[in-house]
């Protein structure tokens, strides 16, 4: 019997690898095992590998998709992304993160799981519509495929930090 094919618009597994393994060198340093890469999905190069370093950087604002984003705009040499490209994200972009993925205008937003609290991306972009509040809107879509993967890395994490 044939496996059934993941659908086109989403990346090789290899990308969810890198990201999975991200997240665990975060959980590792004691972050919250947050990760993100930016790809390009002419061939899934990945322009950008980070995750969360907000206790490493003393900064709330360090998440994974935000320091993606700074790290391809460099690896471009530009202060704009180059067009097309495509997040993928353990988890759904937070209010800041969902703000940077519009201004960088991102085109595609691939996650695990939604947001744990407070809005996420889909929300937001769903609330901004009507009123045209935004001047881009990425798509948006659950790899579900590594969900129950990362959702357990996200158990243990948070397991482990309650017992210490
Ligand atoms: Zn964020």
């Amino acid at each position: 019997m044939q496996v059934p094919q993941q659908p086109k618009s989403f990346p090789p597994d290899s990308i969810a690898r890198i990201v999975l393994e991200s997240c665990q060198e975060a959980a590792a340093a004691g972050e919250v095992p947050a990760a993100a890469v930016i790809c390009d999905p002419e061939n899934w190069s990945v322009l950008a590998a980070e995750r969360n370093r907000i206790l490493e950087l003393r900064d709330p604002t360090a998440h994974a998709e935000l320091l993606c984003i700074r790290a391809a705009c460099a690896a471009a040499e530009s202060e704009r992304l180059p067009p097309d490209l495509v997040l993928v994200s353990a988890l759904e972009p937070c209010l800041m993160c969902s703000g940077a993925v519009v201004h960088a205008r991102l085109s595609r937003v691939i996650f695990f799981t939604p947001t744990l609290k407070g809005p996420g991306l889909e929300r937001i972009l769903e609330q901004s519509r009507d009123g045209a509040l935004l001047n881009h809107y990425p798509e948006t879509r659950q790899w579900e495929a590594f969900q129950s993967e990362y959702r357990s890395l996200l158990r243990e994490f948070f397991r482990e930090r309650r017992s210490s």
